[in-house]
């Protein structure tokens, strides 16, 4: 599938560090049309088509490792992937935003415009490897 999203898709890995292939833009496609949305495996192998499991698996990984994905627990506790802004790079995320799931709906976004930072909530001495809030209720589009 040859998209608009094929330029941002070559400049994106090589900002990460990663080599082009056609597994991982493929992949990359699935993320820039959700832009702002946290997916499930299951919507990424349904997007994907005929895939290998392992190499998926193996790129999600990759992925998050080098900043381009994070993880965002819908309401179910199930993890999701989503897009990470263009602060995120190789072993330093900063995607400490809360999510908001939809009981009606599902769809699981990034609330990427909230101005609190939840880290300053943790006592001192304490260290912080990962941050998951999840607010779950009725989005506008449901209401
Ligand atoms: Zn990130
Ligand atoms: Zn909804
Ligand atoms: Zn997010």
């Amino acid at each position: 599938m040859e998209s608009s999203h094929d330029y941002i898709n070559d400049q994106m890995l090589a900002d990460h560090g990663l080599r082009k292939t056609a597994f991982r833009k493929e992949l990359l496609s699935v993320f820039l049309s959700h832009t702002g949305k946290a997916i499930t495996n299951e919507m990424i192998e349904e997007a994907l088509g005929d895939h290998d499991r392992i190499t998926l698996y193996r790129t999600l990984k990759s992925f998050e490792d080098r900043g381009i994905i994070h993880i965002a627990m819908d309401g179910n506790a199930h993890a999701r992937y989503a897009l990470c802004g263009q602060s995120c790079g190789a072993d330093h995320h900063h995607d400490a935003h809360a999510h908001f799931h939809c009981d009606q709906c599902g769809n699981t976004t990034c609330l990427e415009d909230m101005p609190e930072r939840f880290e300053k909530y943790v006592p001192q001495g304490y260290q912080v490897n990962e941050i998951q809030v999840t607010f779950s209720g009725v989005c506008t589009q449901c209401a």
